[in-house]
């Protein structure tokens, strides 16, 4: 039942003090003119209607997530602690520097510490979300271009195992997108590769490992080829589960990168957000940076870059969210960092290994932080197919790992079980994989009917994007 069902004209929990300031009126103009349409409750019924529904949703407090590509790690509470505190949660983004001198801290030292991690040399907080970030970046390459007074380079590079976000990114920085296929290996096909390099290429969008969770090899020469022709190179970050202080982008040749905080530094995500989309670039891009980078040893101050692209947001980023990964980078700390990204790639490498005996992986080898499985066999022998399968995970407790994608693989199911899981929880996950695949041969159409124990059966997802009912029309 929704809040508005459940509204009685004048039940209210009154909230509100009273008004210590004037009352004055609002112009006519600006008066609304229809009546304001709110549900009104009691605060017992408001709180229970939220718990109702915080019962149905899943989150990675209530089991196992891995929905690859997304990194749904454990976010350690004391993120929000700290996140609480009333000398970050209280401020106001235009109080003066100098009462807000610890904010510019938090600031200045995850930028210290991310370029620490990424191999770059300066970093801005503020796009919101990994594809903002990656709008950042690409306009930074633009800007650099446009500098040296170099139009002519309208390409951008794109391996085909991306995600969906490079390719719109790099089409809303008005640029054309040149698709480059992966070989057998799930890497980039070298010589697809170097038959279109040209002066036309403004750059390269590259995620490594990939996201069927490949290291790509040839990195380094991948890298050389674009610097050789002109271009730059911008490294997708939005997962950097495997590699955080093992290998840097930056010593890969990668020139500019943004972060998923809400992925790989534990922040929660899921439910619209907010995130933070941080952006790292070395020093030849950092006079276009947008926003306001924090300067100053004893004094902080904000600055703006010589030659700023802009804002890409109001004020400073999703502070808050900067706060919980600097905690979360802080508890880890210089030993942590690594040890977090080789459990989380040992525990990709486990569940897979106890997987493909059953199931087909894509790519048979090691994987870093996730693999990716293909269904299609199991399709074609039973009718049962990756949607079948990751429905049925929901009545065994699970939440299913990312599907169909990437789109180079066939009935995917992309496992990313992060470090953040205990050894009984992978094999309990097996356990499930190994289960589903049994019935798959012997009673295809239970998994056909999953979900069962769920709020709601198989939706129909189509509609509900194309045709969604965003507003309550009050009768
Ligand atoms: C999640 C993800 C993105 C997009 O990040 P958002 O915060 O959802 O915009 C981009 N690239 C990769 C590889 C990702 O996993």
């Amino acid at each position: 039942m929704l809040i508005f069902e459940k509204s009685k004209s004048g039940r209210h929990c009154s909230l509100f003090p009273p008004c210590d300031v004037e009352v004055v009126d609002v112009p006519a103009k600006d008066q609304r003119k229809a009546e304001l349409h709110l549900p009104e409750l009691s605060e017992t019924e408001i709180s229970r209607h939220y718990t109702e529904l915080a019962k149905k949703c899943r989150g990675v407090n209530d089991g196992f997530y891995p929905l690859g590509s997304c990194t749904m790690k454990y976010n350690p509470k004391i993120n929000d602690d700290m996140a609480a505190l009333p000398g970050f949660a209280e401020v106001h983004p235009l109080q003066p520097e100098h009462t807000v001198q610890g904010c510019l801290s938090v600031i200045q030292e995850i930028e210290t510490l991310l370029c620490e991690v990424t191999g770059m040399d300066r970093l801005t907080v503020q796009p919101a979300a990994g594809a903002h970030g990656e709008f950042t970046g690409i306009m930074l390459i633009k800007a650099y271009h446009e500098s040296r007074g170099d139009f002519k380079r309208n390409k951008i590079i794109i391996p085909d195992a991306a995600h969906g976000t490079n390719p719109a990114t790099a089409t809303m920085a008005d640029y054309k997108v040149v698709t480059i296929p992966s070989n057998e290996h799930g890497c980039v096909d070298m010589e697809k590769f170097k038959a279109v390099l040209g002066d036309d290429v403004a750059g390269l969008m590259l995620t490594n490992p990939n996201t069927v969770g490949i290291f790509d090899e040839n990195i380094l020469e991948i890298t050389k080829l674009i610097h050789d022709c002109g271009g730059l190179n911008y490294y997708d970050g939005a997962n950097l589960n495997a590699i955080m202080g093992v290998v840097r982008p930056g010593d890969m040749g990668f020139d500019v990168i943004h972060l998923n905080l809400h992925k790989t530094f534990s922040t929660p995500h899921g439910g619209g957000g907010p995130g933070s989309g941080v952006v790292g670039c070395k020093k030849l891009l950092a006079d276009f940076m947008p926003g306001y980078l924090v300067d100053g040893d004893a004094v902080k101050k904000f600055v703006k870059a010589p030659k700023s692209i802009g804002d890409m947001k109001a004020f400073y980023g999703n502070f808050l969210v900067v706060v919980r990964a600097l905690t979360y980078i802080k508890t880890l700390g210089k030993e942590g960092i690594p040890q977090a990204s080789k459990n989380a790639v040992l525990n990709a490498n486990y569940m897979m290994n106890k997987l493909k005996d059953l199931y087909t992986m894509a790519y048979d080898q090691i994987c870093m932080h996730e693999f990716v499985m293909s269904l299609e066999d199991l399709k074609q022998k039973t009718g049962v197919s990756a949607m079948d399968v990751a429905k049925a995970l929901l009545d065994n407790g699970m939440h299913p790992p990312t599907m169909y994608f990437p789109l180079i693989v066939h009935e995917a199911l992309m496992i990313e079980p992060t470090e953040t899981e205990s050894k009984e929880t992978l094999d309990d996950a097996v356990a499930v994989f190994r289960k589903l695949y049994e019935e798959a041969q012997t009673n295809p159409q239970a998994l056909h009917n999953a979900p069962v124990t769920t709020p709601v059966g198989r939706l129909d997802e189509v509609k509900a994007a194309r045709e969604p009912v965003l507003r309550y029309e009050w009768k």
